[in-house]
Protein backbone atom coordinates (compact mmCIF):
# COMPACT_ATOMS: atom_id res chain seq x y z
CA UNK A 1 0.00 0.00 0.00
CA UNK A 2 1.22 3.51 -0.92
CA UNK A 3 1.04 5.86 2.55
CA UNK A 4 -0.41 8.87 1.14
CA UNK A 5 -0.73 11.99 2.95
CA UNK A 6 -2.65 15.41 1.52
CA UNK A 7 -1.57 18.75 3.04
CA UNK A 8 -4.42 21.26 2.50
CA UNK A 9 -7.78 19.23 2.96
CA UNK A 10 -9.88 21.70 0.78
CA UNK A 11 -11.94 21.76 -2.45
CA UNK A 12 -8.83 19.29 -4.21
CA UNK A 13 -7.92 18.13 -1.44
CA UNK A 14 -10.68 16.17 0.17
CA UNK A 15 -11.63 14.66 -3.07
CA UNK A 16 -8.05 13.38 -3.49
CA UNK A 17 -8.27 12.15 -0.01
CA UNK A 18 -11.15 10.00 -1.32
CA UNK A 19 -9.98 9.49 -4.20
CA UNK A 20 -6.84 7.66 -2.79
CA UNK A 21 -9.17 5.77 -0.28
CA UNK A 22 -11.24 4.20 -3.14
CA UNK A 23 -7.65 2.71 -4.62
CA UNK A 24 -7.04 -0.56 -4.30
CA UNK A 25 -2.58 0.06 -3.59
CA UNK A 26 -3.35 3.13 -1.84
CA UNK A 27 -3.90 3.95 1.89
CA UNK A 28 -5.02 8.50 3.44
CA UNK A 29 -2.52 7.97 6.45
CA UNK A 30 -3.71 11.43 6.84
CA UNK A 31 -4.93 14.93 6.49
CA UNK A 32 -4.21 18.46 7.61
CA UNK A 33 -6.02 21.30 8.28
CA UNK A 34 -5.80 24.83 9.51
CA UNK A 35 -9.00 25.42 11.01
CA UNK A 36 -11.42 23.42 12.75
CA UNK A 37 -14.01 23.81 9.18
CA UNK A 38 -16.98 21.93 8.65
CA UNK A 39 -13.73 19.63 6.27
CA UNK A 40 -12.56 18.71 9.34
CA UNK A 41 -15.61 17.04 10.82
CA UNK A 42 -15.77 14.93 7.24
CA UNK A 43 -12.04 13.99 7.59
CA UNK A 44 -13.15 12.71 10.99
CA UNK A 45 -16.31 10.73 9.39
CA UNK A 46 -13.90 9.30 6.88
CA UNK A 47 -11.79 8.01 9.36
CA UNK A 48 -8.42 10.08 7.83
CA UNK A 49 -6.35 10.93 10.47
CA UNK A 50 -6.37 14.74 11.27
CA UNK A 51 -3.12 16.73 11.49
CA UNK A 52 -2.95 20.19 12.05
CA UNK A 53 -0.28 23.00 10.34
CA UNK A 54 0.24 24.86 13.65
CA UNK A 55 -0.02 22.09 16.87
CA UNK A 56 -1.01 25.65 19.25
CA UNK A 57 -4.29 25.75 17.60
CA UNK A 58 -4.88 22.04 18.90
CA UNK A 59 -7.07 22.91 21.86
CA UNK A 60 -9.37 24.85 19.46
CA UNK A 61 -10.25 21.86 17.64
CA UNK A 62 -10.21 19.02 20.43
CA UNK A 63 -12.99 21.32 22.15
CA UNK A 64 -15.44 20.97 19.06
CA UNK A 65 -14.28 17.13 19.30
CA UNK A 66 -11.72 17.02 16.49
CA UNK A 67 -9.12 14.88 17.75
CA UNK A 68 -5.74 15.86 16.51
CA UNK A 69 -3.27 13.20 15.54
CA UNK A 70 0.01 15.71 15.32
CA UNK A 71 1.36 18.38 13.23
CA UNK A 72 2.15 18.10 9.68
CA UNK A 73 5.55 17.07 9.91
CA UNK A 74 4.51 14.25 12.00
CA UNK A 75 2.08 13.30 9.58
CA UNK A 76 4.86 13.69 6.48
CA UNK A 77 7.37 11.22 8.68
CA UNK A 78 4.47 8.63 8.30
CA UNK A 79 3.68 9.17 4.75
CA UNK A 80 5.50 7.97 1.27
CA UNK A 81 4.16 10.84 -0.96
CA UNK A 82 2.55 14.12 0.01
CA UNK A 83 0.19 15.53 -1.75
CA UNK A 84 0.41 18.95 -1.18
CA UNK A 85 -3.15 20.65 -2.59
CA UNK A 86 -2.72 23.82 0.31
CA UNK A 87 -3.99 27.02 -1.75
CA UNK A 88 -1.43 28.57 -4.69
CA UNK A 89 1.77 29.70 -3.28
CA UNK A 90 1.64 27.91 -0.39
CA UNK A 91 2.87 24.82 -1.14
CA UNK A 92 5.83 26.53 -2.73
CA UNK A 93 7.01 26.87 1.25
CA UNK A 94 6.22 23.68 2.11
CA UNK A 95 8.98 22.65 -0.09
CA UNK A 96 11.64 23.04 2.56
CA UNK A 97 10.15 20.40 4.64
CA UNK A 98 9.30 17.68 1.82
CA UNK A 99 13.32 17.93 1.16
CA UNK A 100 14.47 17.89 4.80
CA UNK A 101 12.23 14.56 5.09
CA UNK A 102 13.22 12.99 1.62
CA UNK A 103 9.59 12.95 1.16
CA UNK A 104 7.79 12.81 -2.40
CA UNK A 105 5.70 15.60 -3.39
CA UNK A 106 2.83 16.44 -5.98
CA UNK A 107 1.84 20.05 -5.91
CA UNK A 108 -1.03 21.31 -8.04
CA UNK A 109 -1.51 23.71 -10.80
CA UNK A 110 -1.06 26.75 -8.19
CA UNK A 111 1.89 26.67 -7.86
CA UNK A 112 4.58 27.53 -10.71
CA UNK A 113 6.10 24.50 -12.87
CA UNK A 114 9.64 25.80 -11.58
CA UNK A 115 8.32 24.29 -7.72
CA UNK A 116 8.45 20.36 -8.83
CA UNK A 117 10.36 21.18 -12.00
CA UNK A 118 8.09 18.36 -13.71
CA UNK A 119 4.55 18.96 -14.65
CA UNK A 120 2.34 15.86 -14.92
CA UNK A 121 -0.54 14.42 -17.00
CA UNK A 122 -1.60 10.70 -17.08
CA UNK A 123 -2.33 10.95 -21.00
CA UNK A 124 0.88 13.00 -21.85
CA UNK A 125 4.34 12.10 -19.83
CA UNK A 126 3.23 9.64 -17.42
CA UNK A 127 6.39 7.31 -17.72
CA UNK A 128 8.48 10.48 -17.10
CA UNK A 129 7.71 10.78 -13.60
CA UNK A 130 8.31 7.00 -12.45
CA UNK A 131 10.15 6.81 -9.44
CA UNK A 132 10.33 10.88 -9.39
CA UNK A 133 10.85 12.75 -6.26
CA UNK A 134 8.38 15.65 -7.48
CA UNK A 135 5.99 16.69 -9.90
CA UNK A 136 2.94 19.27 -10.07
CA UNK A 137 -0.61 18.18 -11.79
CA UNK A 138 -1.43 21.13 -13.89
CA UNK A 139 -4.42 23.40 -13.21
CA UNK A 140 -7.78 21.94 -14.23
CA UNK A 141 -7.81 24.36 -17.33
CA UNK A 142 -4.35 22.75 -18.52
CA UNK A 143 -5.44 19.12 -17.65
CA UNK A 144 -8.61 19.77 -20.31
CA UNK A 145 -6.74 21.02 -22.51
CA UNK A 146 -3.34 18.63 -22.18
CA UNK A 147 -5.93 15.52 -22.40
CA UNK A 148 -7.89 16.39 -25.43
CA UNK A 149 -4.69 17.79 -27.63
CA UNK A 150 -2.62 14.99 -27.15
CA UNK A 151 -5.47 12.34 -27.95
CA UNK A 152 -5.97 14.50 -31.10
CA UNK A 153 -2.45 15.08 -31.98
CA UNK A 154 -1.88 10.91 -31.54
CA UNK A 155 -4.28 9.74 -34.02
CA UNK A 156 -4.49 12.99 -36.86
CA UNK A 157 -1.70 15.38 -35.76
CA UNK A 158 -2.01 19.10 -34.50
CA UNK A 159 -0.21 21.63 -35.80
CA UNK A 160 -1.88 24.88 -33.73
CA UNK A 161 -4.19 25.22 -31.14
CA UNK A 162 -6.08 27.95 -30.41
CA UNK A 163 -7.84 28.26 -27.77
CA UNK A 164 -10.10 30.40 -25.47
CA UNK A 165 -11.07 29.80 -21.90
CA UNK A 166 -14.09 31.55 -20.17
CA UNK A 167 -13.55 30.75 -16.83
CA UNK A 168 -15.75 30.38 -13.40
CA UNK A 169 -15.52 33.17 -11.47
CA UNK A 170 -14.93 31.05 -7.99
CA UNK A 171 -16.00 27.54 -6.45
CA UNK A 172 -19.34 27.30 -5.28
CA UNK A 173 -18.53 27.49 -1.63
CA UNK A 174 -16.58 31.00 -2.42
CA UNK A 175 -18.75 33.55 -0.89
CA UNK A 176 -16.12 36.57 -1.52
CA UNK A 177 -15.04 36.52 -4.84
CA UNK A 178 -16.40 37.63 -8.12
CA UNK A 179 -17.12 38.78 -10.44
CA UNK A 180 -20.86 39.36 -9.61
CA UNK A 181 -21.82 40.88 -13.13
CA UNK A 182 -18.84 41.84 -15.26
CA UNK A 183 -16.84 39.55 -17.44
CA UNK A 184 -13.00 40.13 -16.61
CA UNK A 185 -10.46 39.39 -19.08
CA UNK A 186 -7.70 37.82 -17.16
CA UNK A 187 -5.16 38.28 -18.14
CA UNK A 188 -5.90 41.14 -20.00
CA UNK A 189 -2.84 40.36 -22.77
CA UNK A 190 -2.76 37.35 -25.12
CA UNK A 191 -1.73 35.15 -24.46
CA UNK A 192 -2.64 33.81 -21.50
CA UNK A 193 -0.77 31.65 -18.98
CA UNK A 194 -2.68 28.24 -20.15
CA UNK A 195 -0.69 27.78 -23.44
CA UNK A 196 2.63 27.98 -22.06
CA UNK A 197 1.53 25.64 -19.08
CA UNK A 198 0.39 23.17 -21.57
CA UNK A 199 3.95 23.61 -22.95
CA UNK A 200 5.08 22.35 -19.68
CA UNK A 201 3.14 19.24 -20.74
CA UNK A 202 3.23 19.41 -24.17
CA UNK A 203 6.53 21.43 -25.30
CA UNK A 204 5.95 20.31 -28.92
CA UNK A 205 2.32 22.26 -28.93
CA UNK A 206 2.05 25.70 -31.27
CA UNK A 207 -0.86 26.70 -28.82
CA UNK A 208 -2.09 30.27 -27.95
CA UNK A 209 -4.47 30.75 -25.48
CA UNK A 210 -7.36 33.94 -24.21
CA UNK A 211 -8.96 33.87 -21.10
CA UNK A 212 -12.09 35.81 -19.39
CA UNK A 213 -13.66 34.92 -16.40
CA UNK A 214 -17.67 35.00 -15.79
CA UNK A 215 -20.14 35.41 -13.22
CA UNK A 216 -20.68 31.22 -12.63
CA UNK A 217 -19.31 28.62 -10.30
CA UNK A 218 -20.60 26.00 -12.04
CA UNK A 219 -17.64 24.95 -14.67
CA UNK A 220 -15.03 26.54 -16.85
CA UNK A 221 -16.02 26.55 -20.92
CA UNK A 222 -13.51 26.28 -23.68
CA UNK A 223 -14.01 26.85 -26.98
CA UNK A 224 -11.39 25.23 -29.14
CA UNK A 225 -10.22 25.22 -32.69
CA UNK A 226 -7.24 22.85 -33.70
CA UNK A 227 -5.35 23.27 -37.00
CA UNK A 228 -4.81 20.10 -37.89
CA UNK A 229 -1.86 18.30 -39.91
CA UNK A 230 -4.18 16.69 -42.03
CA UNK A 231 -7.82 16.45 -43.48
CA UNK A 232 -10.26 14.87 -41.37
CA UNK A 233 -13.85 13.84 -41.05
CA UNK A 234 -16.17 15.15 -38.15
CA UNK A 235 -16.58 11.08 -37.62
CA UNK A 236 -13.13 10.36 -37.07
CA UNK A 237 -12.70 13.25 -34.62
CA UNK A 238 -16.06 12.04 -32.41
CA UNK A 239 -14.12 8.31 -32.81
CA UNK A 240 -10.91 9.64 -30.76
CA UNK A 241 -12.86 11.36 -28.01
CA UNK A 242 -14.88 8.56 -27.93
CA UNK A 243 -12.36 5.71 -27.59
CA UNK A 244 -10.77 8.22 -24.62
CA UNK A 245 -11.51 7.19 -21.30
CA UNK A 246 -11.22 10.72 -19.61
CA UNK A 247 -13.28 12.65 -22.19
CA UNK A 248 -16.72 12.71 -22.16
CA UNK A 249 -19.14 13.27 -25.10
CA UNK A 250 -22.00 15.18 -23.85
CA UNK A 251 -24.60 13.93 -26.61
CA UNK A 252 -27.16 16.06 -28.18
CA UNK A 253 -30.10 13.61 -27.66
CA UNK A 254 -29.94 14.37 -23.67
CA UNK A 255 -30.28 18.03 -24.51
CA UNK A 256 -27.66 19.56 -22.33
CA UNK A 257 -26.69 22.69 -24.02
CA UNK A 258 -25.28 24.39 -20.83
CA UNK A 259 -22.81 24.25 -18.27
CA UNK A 260 -25.58 24.02 -15.68
CA UNK A 261 -27.24 21.06 -17.19
CA UNK A 262 -24.25 19.12 -16.93
CA UNK A 263 -23.75 19.23 -13.54
CA UNK A 264 -27.81 18.68 -12.94
CA UNK A 265 -26.67 15.43 -14.99
CA UNK A 266 -23.42 14.11 -13.13
CA UNK A 267 -25.46 14.86 -9.71
CA UNK A 268 -28.51 12.95 -11.27
CA UNK A 269 -25.95 10.04 -12.14
CA UNK A 270 -24.94 10.03 -8.42
CA UNK A 271 -21.52 11.07 -8.81
CA UNK A 272 -19.83 12.14 -5.63
CA UNK A 273 -20.26 16.11 -4.84
CA UNK A 274 -21.19 15.77 -8.43
CA UNK A 275 -17.69 15.67 -10.00
CA UNK A 276 -16.89 15.78 -13.86
CA UNK A 277 -13.73 13.86 -13.66
CA UNK A 278 -13.89 14.06 -17.59
CA UNK A 279 -13.40 16.79 -20.17
CA UNK A 280 -17.12 17.36 -21.08
CA UNK A 281 -17.01 17.67 -25.16
CA UNK A 282 -20.41 18.71 -26.66
CA UNK A 283 -20.94 16.30 -29.53
CA UNK A 284 -22.86 18.74 -31.33
CA UNK A 285 -20.32 21.53 -31.37
CA UNK A 286 -17.40 18.89 -32.65
CA UNK A 287 -16.93 20.64 -36.61
CA UNK A 288 -14.70 20.17 -39.15
CA UNK A 289 -13.65 22.39 -42.06
CA UNK A 290 -11.12 21.67 -43.85
CA UNK A 291 -7.68 20.80 -41.72
CA UNK A 292 -10.00 22.76 -39.01
CA UNK A 293 -11.50 21.03 -35.65
CA UNK A 294 -13.52 23.20 -33.49
CA UNK A 295 -15.89 22.22 -30.61
CA UNK A 296 -16.96 22.89 -27.25
CA UNK A 297 -15.57 21.58 -23.83
CA UNK A 298 -17.10 21.92 -20.09
CA UNK A 299 -14.17 21.45 -17.70
CA UNK A 300 -15.13 20.72 -14.04
CA UNK A 301 -12.70 22.98 -12.04
CA UNK A 302 -12.96 20.60 -8.80
CA UNK A 303 -12.94 17.45 -10.30
CA UNK A 304 -10.46 17.08 -13.53
CA UNK A 305 -7.22 16.96 -11.78
CA UNK A 306 -8.35 14.57 -8.96
CA UNK A 307 -8.14 11.70 -11.17
CA UNK A 308 -4.59 12.76 -12.59
CA UNK A 309 -3.11 13.64 -8.78
CA UNK A 310 -3.83 9.60 -7.97
CA UNK A 311 -1.86 8.63 -11.46
CA UNK A 312 0.86 10.73 -10.49
CA UNK A 313 1.32 9.23 -7.16
CA UNK A 314 1.06 5.76 -8.65
CA UNK A 315 3.65 6.99 -11.34
CA UNK A 316 6.34 8.41 -8.69
CA UNK A 317 5.59 5.71 -6.03
CA UNK A 318 7.11 3.10 -9.15
CA UNK A 319 5.14 -0.18 -8.87
CA UNK A 320 2.88 0.66 -11.85
CA UNK A 321 4.44 1.63 -15.02
CA UNK A 322 2.16 1.13 -18.04
CA UNK A 323 0.31 4.22 -17.73
CA UNK A 324 -3.16 2.52 -19.24
CA UNK A 325 -3.39 0.11 -16.40
CA UNK A 326 -3.26 3.42 -13.68
CA UNK A 327 -5.55 4.72 -15.62
CA UNK A 328 -8.00 2.05 -15.72
CA UNK A 329 -7.42 1.19 -11.77
CA UNK A 330 -8.32 4.94 -11.06
CA UNK A 331 -10.94 4.77 -13.72
CA UNK A 332 -12.46 1.48 -12.45
CA UNK A 333 -12.05 2.04 -8.51
CA UNK A 334 -14.11 5.25 -8.72
CA UNK A 335 -16.62 3.35 -10.79
CA UNK A 336 -17.02 5.87 -13.59
CA UNK A 337 -17.31 5.30 -17.37
CA UNK A 338 -16.90 8.54 -19.53
CA UNK A 339 -20.59 10.28 -19.73
P1 LIG B 1 -8.75 25.59 -0.94
O1 LIG B 1 -8.56 26.93 -0.38
O2 LIG B 1 -10.13 25.10 -1.22
O3 LIG B 1 -8.08 24.51 0.03
C1 LIG B 1 -6.81 24.68 0.56
C2 LIG B 1 -6.76 24.05 1.95
O4 LIG B 1 -5.44 24.16 2.49
C3 LIG B 1 -7.69 24.72 2.95
O5 LIG B 1 -8.38 23.72 3.66
C4 LIG B 1 -6.73 25.51 3.87
O6 LIG B 1 -7.25 25.58 5.18
C5 LIG B 1 -5.52 24.60 3.83
N1 LIG B 1 -4.25 25.29 4.17
C6 LIG B 1 -3.92 26.57 3.99
N2 LIG B 1 -2.66 26.79 4.40
C7 LIG B 1 -2.18 25.60 4.84
C8 LIG B 1 -0.95 25.17 5.38
N3 LIG B 1 0.06 26.03 5.56
N4 LIG B 1 -0.81 23.87 5.73
C9 LIG B 1 -1.83 22.99 5.56
N5 LIG B 1 -3.03 23.35 5.03
C10 LIG B 1 -3.19 24.63 4.69
O7 LIG B 1 -7.85 25.52 -2.25
P2 LIG B 1 -8.06 24.59 -3.52
O8 LIG B 1 -9.05 25.20 -4.42
O9 LIG B 1 -8.26 23.18 -3.08
O10 LIG B 1 -6.64 24.76 -4.23
C11 LIG B 1 -5.52 24.01 -3.84
C12 LIG B 1 -4.56 23.97 -4.99
O11 LIG B 1 -5.18 23.30 -6.10
C13 LIG B 1 -4.10 25.33 -5.54
O12 LIG B 1 -2.79 25.21 -6.03
C14 LIG B 1 -5.06 25.56 -6.68
O13 LIG B 1 -4.56 26.46 -7.64
C15 LIG B 1 -5.16 24.16 -7.23
N6 LIG B 1 -6.37 23.91 -8.03
C16 LIG B 1 -7.58 24.35 -7.62
C17 LIG B 1 -8.69 24.11 -8.41
C18 LIG B 1 -10.04 24.61 -8.03
O14 LIG B 1 -10.87 24.83 -8.88
N7 LIG B 1 -10.37 24.79 -6.77
C19 LIG B 1 -8.57 23.40 -9.59
C20 LIG B 1 -7.32 22.89 -9.96
C21 LIG B 1 -6.21 23.16 -9.16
Amino acid sequence: MIKVAVNGYGTIGKRVADAVAAQPDMKVIGVSKTKPSHEAFVAKSRGYPLYIADISRKAAFEKVGLPVSGNVEEMLKAADIVVDATPGGVGEKNKPIYQKLGIKAIWQGGEEHEVAGFSFNSDCNYKDAIGKQFARVVSCNTTGLCRVIKAIDDKIGVAKVTAVMVRRGADPHVVKKGPIDAVVLDPTTIPSHHGPDVNTVLPHINIVTMAMIVPTTQMHMHAIQMELKKETTREEALAVMKAHSRIGLVQSSTGIKSTAELKEYVMDLGRPRSDLWENGVFEASVAVVGKNLYFFQAIHQEADVVIENVDAIRAMAGEVTDPEVSIRMTNESLGFVAI
